[in-house]
């Protein structure tokens, strides 16, 4: 029998990678070694989720010092401090990174820091030369920012720098309009940037629910972002003092200090050597795989935003976890990829779980229950901003298809309707169950009649 110095090898310390890690090692007692170039944790705990929402919590306290002050309190609010906060973020990324490394080796997984290329079906090799053996290889290695090719080299920032930056910019133009566009614009405005969304297509939010991204929209206009739609950059040139001018195709030429691109993430897979190993790739460098995160390749496996599949954290610690049993635990798991709930962490939050209608009317006939309102705490002092609380329904079986949700907190809120929604609950049972009072998502109980 053929003996190798591992029984797993993982490449990329992020979240799907650390999840399959652990558990093979320490449940199962499988030999594992793991390979990380960067910094333990990954894109989630080291430039993403984490450093993002520790943002957002900054950017809220600011709007939460001028809500106070509506309510009456004798506040006054001054600049807000990038280089204390940037200090206290490096030392709690610190933290959480050594937490991580911590994790994974009192579960028994050799950490290997440095980068590990794929060189055979069964091997793998570092960046100092050394050619190590392992039964299976789990490809972790998540995505990277993409910036379309004409601004490559234009010195603008992706989501990979932004934690990073030395000031605060005075106005900032942020490109793209998903995920880390929309959050990044009200972070950057909340913490007294002035941003200019621009993005190419008619609406934000690409494929959320459509009164979703109207509320959202609204908002982020309401908090004096420069929200520019049906709009494309035409030339970006950086100037000597490091600002960039930017034009247009609706012929404005402006500066700013600071550009962001958010256009997206592709799998990290670029030099990886999965090519020569024969592993099959899809059009944007994807590692194809099967329901059990299997390749082509019977001993190379791979999970997270490196399968692009949906590129969310707990759905890549979902796929390690089912890796590390179905391949070490004797017990095949397949991850169940329907009705997962994201949320989007702009002010206020959007949450959603399951179809759009527009998605939800291809098959079924649908009935949608809404409520579109100013929430009490913040109408009180004369804010405009409205939450929206919407139920997608399907008319004969009476079950929820798809919950959306833009109110403060709605990251919290869609976790527990995601539960109702995931068990097939029907809008009766959302009826049957007595409101929370006075509460915004009491609404979710509350809605009586269709709005067509
Ligand atoms: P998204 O896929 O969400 O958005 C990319 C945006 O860039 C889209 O608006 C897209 O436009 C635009 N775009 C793409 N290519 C170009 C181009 N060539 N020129 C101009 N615009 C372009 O990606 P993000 O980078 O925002 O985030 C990556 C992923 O990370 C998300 O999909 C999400 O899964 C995850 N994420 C999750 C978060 C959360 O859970 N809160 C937070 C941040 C990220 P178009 O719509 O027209 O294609």
């Amino acid at each position: 029998m053929t003996s190798f110095d591992y029984d797993l090898f993982v490449i990329g310390g992020g979240s799907g990678g650390v999840r399959a890690a652990r558990i093979a090692a320490s449940e199962h007692g499988a030999r594992v070694a793991m390979a990380e170039e960067y910094r333990m944790g990954g894109t989630c705990v080291i430039r993403g989720c984490v450093p993002k929402k520790l943002m957002v919590f900054a950017a809220g306290h600011g709007a939460g010092i001028d809500e106070a002050a509506a309510y009456g309190w004798q506040v006054e609010k001054g600049r807000f401090d990038w280089g204390a906060f940037r200090h206290r973020l490096d030392a709690e990324l610190n933290r959480l990174e050594s937490i991580y490394t911590r994790n994974a080796e009192s579960a028994g997984v050799t950490i290997l820091h440095q980068r590990a290329v794929v060189s055979g079906a069964h091997e793998v090799t570092l960046a100092d030369g050394r050619r190590l053996s392992a039964r299976h290889i789990l490809i972790a290695t998540g995505g990277t920012p993409f910036i379309p090719e004409p601004w490559r080299g234009a010195g603008a920032m992706t989501s990979n720098e932004i934690f990073l930056m030395d000031r605060l910019p005075a106005n900032v133009l942020v490109l793209g309009g998903g995920f880390i566009a929309c959050e990044m614009a009200g972070i950057l405005q909340g913490l007294g940037s002035k941003v200019t969304l621009m993005y190419r297509g008619r609406q934000i939010l690409r494929g959320f629910d459509a009164d979703l991204q109207e509320h959202v929209a609204a908002a982020l206009v309401q908090q004096g972002i420069g929200l520019e739609v049906n709009t494309d950059l035409m030339a970006l040139e950086r100037l000597p003092d490091g600002s960039f001018r930017a034009r247009d195709n609706q012929g404005r030429e402006r500066v700013f200090a600071a550009v962001l691109f958010a256009t997206g993430r592709v799998p990290n897979t670029a030099g990886l050597g999965l090519e020569a190993a024969g592993v099959a790739l899809g059009e944007n460098g994807a590692v194809k795989v099967d329901g059990y995160s299997q390749t082509n390749i019977p001993s190379i496996f791979a999970v997270g935003d490196v399968t692009d599949r949906i590129q969310l954290t707990p759905v890549a610690i979902r796929e390690g976890h089912a890796f590390a049993d179905t391949v070490f635990g004797g017990t095949p798991v397949m991850v169940d990829h329907s009705n997962v709930a994201s949320a989007v962490f702009t002010r206020p939050e959007a949450g959603s779980v399951g179809l759009t209608e527009d998605e939800a009317r291809k098959d079924h006939a649908v009935e949608v229950y809404m409520a579109s309102f100013r929430p009490m705490q913040t109408a009180f002092i004369g804010a405009d901003t409205k939450a929206l609380f919407k139920l997608v329904v399907d008319r004969d079986s009476r079950r929820v298809l798809g919950c959306h949700i833009v109110a403060p907190g709605a990251g919290e809120l869609i976790q527990i309707a995601a539960v109702a929604v995931k068990m097939g609950a029907t809008k009766d049972d959302f009826d049957r169950t007595v409101a929370v009072h006075p509460t915004m998502s009491e609404e979710l109980v509350l809605l009586r009649k269709p709005v067509r």
